[in-house]
C-alpha cells in the first residue's frame, strides 16, 4: 500500500523521520509499518520530544480504527498509553530534560485558559485535544503512540516515578487515570469502604488493585464465572459476584458503597443499582453503544446516584502515577512486538487478553517490522 497523501501539512510540521504503525481501513484492520509516513511535528518552545519505548493498546484504539464512533480521520496512528524517554525539550520547558522517563495519556492539548484548565481539569475543557485522530488548535492532525516518536506540549507530559516500569506503567496513562479519578472524586478511595468493580478487564483489574491499595473491601461483579479464581486469588478481591446469577446478585443486594462500572456492553442497570447501599453511587467509565435504561424508581429509592467520569486532569494523572508507584500498582500486560498488532487487535475484539497489550515499540518497531503489513 502506498503512503497516503496528507493534505494538511503545517509549516510547523516538516516531514520528519517517523517510523509508525498506521491503521487505515474501516472494515479490515491492517497495520502497516511506514517510514516517514506522516508529517512529524518539530519541537516547539513549550514542547517535549519523546522517543517512544512502549505503547499500550486501549479498546478506544479499536473503536477508532473501525470508525465505530463515526469520527475516524484516516490514516490513523492510534495509541494514548505512551511511555518513553525525553530526547529534546523546547526553550520554555522547565519540568523535563533529555533522558527523563515520561508518559503521555489521552490528551495532548486544551485551551489552557478556561476555568476547567485553570483548576486542573483539562479533561473537561471544551478545547481538549485527544492524542490521536483529532485536529489540534493549529489545524494539524494528532497522531498517537504506535510510532517511534511524539512531540507534546509540556503540560500534557507526566513523569514516570522511580520504580514504575515503562511497560506495565504505560496503560496507567489511560486505564489507570480512568478508574483512579472517579474513585478519588466519589469517595471510593477511603479505607474500610466497600467498592464494587463491574467488569474485570483492562480498566477493572487496575480498579481492583487501587482499591486494595487504598485499604478497601472489593467485590468484583462479572458476567464471566471463569474470572472468579483470578479475582479472588491473584488480584486479591474480597468477593466475586456473577452478574447473571440471580442468587448471587440477591445475596449481594445493598452491600457496596459505590460501583466503578467499566463495562462497555449494554446491560440492565436496575439489578446493579440494587447492589448499592442507600446513597451509593455508580460511576460509568465504560461506553456502551446504546442509551442506558434505568427505571427512575431504582435511583430514587435509597437516594442513589448514577454518574460518569472521563479520564482525569493532568495534575491527577501525575498524582495517580506517583501513588501507583508507591503502592506497586501496575497493569497486567502482554508485551508484544510491532508485527503482532493485527493479531492483537483481533484478540482484543474477543476480549482475549489479560489485561492489556503493550507494544514494545523501542525494540520492535523499525523498518524491518515487515510482518505487520502482511
Ligand atoms: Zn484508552
Ligand atoms: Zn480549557
Amino acid at each position: 500500500m502506498d503512503c497516503p497523501v496528507i493534505s494538511r501539512h503545517s509549516k510547523n510540521w516538516p516531514n520528519g523521520a517517523c517510523c509508525s504503525l498506521v491503521l487505515w481501513s474501516t472494515k479490515v484492520i491492517r497495520a502497516k509499518v511506514l517510514l516517514n509516513p506522516l508529517p512529524c511535528r518539530s519541537t516547539g518552545d513549550d514542547d517535549v520530544a519523546i522517543k517512544i519505548l512502549f505503547c499500550g493498546i486501549c479498546h478506544s484504539d479499536l473503536h477508532s480504527i473501525k470508525n465505530e464512533w463515526g469520527n475516524a480521520i484516516y490514516p490513523i496512528i492510534p495509541g494514548h498509553e505512551i511511555a518513553g524517554v525525553v530526547t529534546e525539550v523546547g526553550k520554555n520547558v522547565t519540568k523535563f530534560k533529555a533522558g527523563d522517563r515520561v508518559g503521555v495519556g489521552c490528551m495532548v492539548n486544551s485551551c489552557q485558559a478556561c476555568d476547567q484548565c485553570s483548576s486542573g481539569f483539562e479533561n473537561n475543557c471544551p478545547g481538549m485535544i485527544p492524542t490521536y485522530n483529532s485536529v489540534d488548535h493549529d489545524g494539524t492532525i494528532t497522531y498517537g503512540g504506535y510510532s517511534d516518536s511524539v512531540v507534546v506540549n509540556e503540560r500534557f507530559v507526566v513523569r514516570f516515578p522511580d520504580g514504575m516500569p515503562l511497560d506495565k506503567g504505560a496503560p496507567m496513562l489511560c486505564a489507570g487515570i480512568t478508574v483512579y479519578s472517579p474513585m478519588k472524586y466519589h469517595g471510593l478511595n477511603i479505607p474500610g469502604k466497600h467498592v464494587g468493580v463491574l467488569g474485570l478487564g483492562g480498566l477493572g483489574h487496575v480498579a481492583v488493585k487501587f482499591a486494595k491499595a487504598f485499604g478497601m473491601k472489593v467485590t468484583v461483579i462479572s458476567s464471566s464465572p471463569g474470572k472468579r479464581e483470578e479475582a479472588l486469588g491473584r488480584l486479591g478481591a474480597d468477593a466475586f459476584v456473577v452478574s447473571k446469577n440471580a442468587d448471587e446478585m440477591k445475596a449481594a443486594m445493598g452491600t457496596v458503597d459505590g460501583i466503578i462500572n467499566t463495562v462497555s456492553a449494554n446491560m440492565p442497570l436496575a439489578p446493579l443499582m440494587g447492589l448499592l447501599k442507600p446513597t451509593g453511587k455508580m460511576v460509568m467509565v465504560g461506553l456502551p453503544e446504546k442509551p442506558l435504561e434505568i427505571p427512575p424508581f431504582n435511583l430514587i429509592m435509597g437516594n442513589k446516584t448514577l454518574a460518569g467520569s472521563c479520564i482525569g486532569g493532568m495534575r491527577d494523572t501525575q498524582e495517580m502515577l506517583d501513588l501507583a508507584a508507591k503502592h506497586g500498582v501496575t497493569a497486567d500486560v502482554e508485551v508484544i512486538g510491532a508485527d503482532y498488532v493485527n493479531t492483537a487487535m483481533e484478540r482484543l475484539a474477543k476480549a482475549d487478553v489479560r489485561y492489556r497489550f503493550v507494544i514494545d515499540i523501542g525494540n520492535t518497531l523499525n523498518k524491518d517490522s515487515t510482518a505487520a503489513s502482511q
